[in-house]
C-alpha cells in the first residue's frame, strides 16, 4: 500500500495530459481525438492488449500483473465533455466553443491514464488489470452499450470500480458508502386531455389547465404524506405546456417532470402512484389522461467486497480519517450503474477542492487530485489483486 508521496512524481506529466484534454473536449460517443490520445498513451507505456471501438469510441486495454494467474478487474474513466461555453479564464480553458469539460472526465481519464502507467511499469498485482475508457455518460448510454457488447464477459472482468470528482470536498479526501451512492433516474410525462374551448365560457370545456395544475400540486403530497420521512425520493414537475393564447382554454396540457430515487421500492412507488394520482384526479374533474414513464438510470449501488477493497485502498493513500465510508449518497445519477448491475464492484468520489460545482461554466478539475485518484486506482489494483 502506498502513500500519496509514490504518486508524486507523476503530477506534471498527468497535469500536462489532462489540460490537453480539457482544451480539446468532445461530446458523447464522439471523442474519437480523446480516444486516439488515450490509446496513443497507453500503447507508448508499453501496454499492447489494447481493443478500440468499442460502443463506437469506448476502450479496453489489458495490464497483466507478474503474480500469475488471477481474477480480471475493470477500473473505469469516463471520457466525454458537455455542451457548455466555457467561463473559468484557465489559460488551459477550452478551445472549442460550446464545448467544455464541466464535468471532470477529463481529469478521470487523466488519472486512469497515470495508474496504467504506473501499472505498466510495476506490474506488481497478481491477474489483470482491465482499463475501461467510457464515452458517452453524460447522455446516459456509453456505461449500457460498452456492457452490452460484452466486455465482462469479453474480458473475464469480475469486479468493477468508478470513481467521480466531487467540488467542495476538500483534495485529499475521499467518499463513499455501501449499497446505494448514487439515484435512480425515471422522467415522466401526463397528458392531460380536456375539452378546448372560449376562456369566456369556462362551463362548455373541461379545462385541462385547471386539472393539470391540481395534479402538479398532489405531486407533492405523493413524498411528504405516502413515504417514509428518511427514505429519499424526489419528484419534480419541470415541463409545463398549455395554450399560447389568453383566451382559448386548450384541448390539453402538457406535464413533464423528473423522478431520483434511492432504492427500487421507491422507484415502483413513484412510478404507480404519479400514475394513479393523476388518473384519479382527472377523472374526478372530467378530463383523462394519457401516462408515460421512462426509467433511465439505474440506481448506482456499491457492492460491499468492493466497497471495503476501495475504503482499504484509499485510507492506505490518504490515512484513515480523510476517507467518509458513510457518505450520504447522492439524488443525481451515473451511468457506471450499468456497470455495477452486470459485476459487483464499487464506486468512489474523490474531493475536488473549492471549485464551482459539476456542470457550471466556471468549473475546472484540480490537477493538484490527479496523484491522489492515480495512487487510489493503484492501491485498488494492489489490494484487489493483491499477491
Ligand atoms: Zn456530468
Ligand atoms: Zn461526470
Amino acid at each position: 500500500m502506498h502513500s500519496v508521496q509514490t504518486f508524486r512524481h507523476l503530477h506534471d506529466e498527468a497535469t500536462a495530459w489532462r489540460r490537453y484534454l480539457h482544451q480539446n473536449p468532445e461530446l458523447d460517443y464522439r471523442v474519437h481525438n480523446t480516444a486516439a490520445f488515450v490509446t496513443e498513451k497507453l500503447a507508448s507505456f508499453g501496454i499492447n492488449h489494447i481493443e478500440t471501438g468499442i460502443a463506437e469510441t469506448g476502450i479496453v486495454a489489458l495490464i497483466q500483473g507478474e503474480g500469475g494467474d488471477g481474477p480480471t478487474i475493470g477500473l473505469r474513466a469516463d471520457m466525454d465533455a458537455l455542451p457548455i461555453v466555457e467561463s473559468s479564464n484557465k489559460s488551459w480553458s477550452s478551445k472549442i466553443p460550446g464545448k467544455m469539460h464541466a464535468c471532470g472526465h477529463d481529469g478521470h481519464t487523466a488519472m486512469l491514464l497515470g495508474a496504467a502507467r504506473y501499472l505498466a511499469n510495476t506490474h506488481n498485482f497478481k491477474g489483470t488489470v482491465a482499463l475501461i475508457f467510457q464515452p458517452a455518460e453524460e447522455d446516459g448510454q456509453g456505461a449500457q452499450r460498452m456492457v452490452q457488447e460484452g466486455i465482462m464477459d469479453r474480458f473475464g472482468i469480475s469486479q468493477v470500480f468508478g470513481m467521480h470528482n466531487m467540488p467542495g470536498m476538500d483534495v485529499g479526501k475521499f467518499g463513499i458508502c455501501d449499497g446505494s451512492i448514487m439515484a435512480a433516474l425515471d422522467e415522466f410525462d401526463i397528458i392531460v386531455k380536456g375539452k378546448g374551448g372560449h376562456a369566456a365560457a369556462p362551463h362548455l370545456t373541461i379545462d385541462p389547465v385547471v386539472v393539470g395544475a391540481q395534479i402538479i400540486v398532489a405531486l407533492q403530497t405523493l413524498i411528504s404524506r405516502n413515504t417514509n420521512p428518511i427514505d429519499a425520493l424526489v419528484i419534480s414537475v419541470t415541463r409545463l405546456s398549455a395554450s399560447e393564447a389568453y383566451n382559448i382554454i386548450p384541448e390539453q396540457v402538457e406535464l413533464g417532470g423528473t423522478v431520483r430515487s434511492l432504492s427500487s421500492a421507491l422507484r415502483d412507488f413513484a412510478e404507480r402512484q404519479i400514475k394513479a394520482c393523476a388518473e384519479g384526479i382527472a377523472r374526478g374533474l372530467g378530463a383523462e389522461i394519457e401516462f408515460r414513464y421512462r426509467r433511465l438510470e439505474p440506481l448506482t449501488i456499491n457492492h460491499t467486497e468492493g466497497t471495503n477493497q476501495a475504503i482499504k485502498a484509499a485510507r492506505g493513500l490518504v490515512g484513515h480519517c480523510a476517507v467518509d465510508e458513510k457518505i450520504k449518497p447522492l439524488m443525481g445519477s451515473e451511468d457506471f450503474a450499468y456497470m455495477l448491475q452486470a459485476r459487483p464492484g464499487a464506486f468512489i468520489f474523490i474531493g475536488n477542492g473549492p471549485t464551482a460545482g459539476l456542470h457550471n461554466p466556471a468549473y475546472d478539475f484540480d490537477d493538484e487530485v490527479l496523484p491522489y485518484g492515480i495512487g487510489y486506482w493503484v492501491n485498488l489494483v494492489e489490494t484487489a489483486l493483491a499477491l
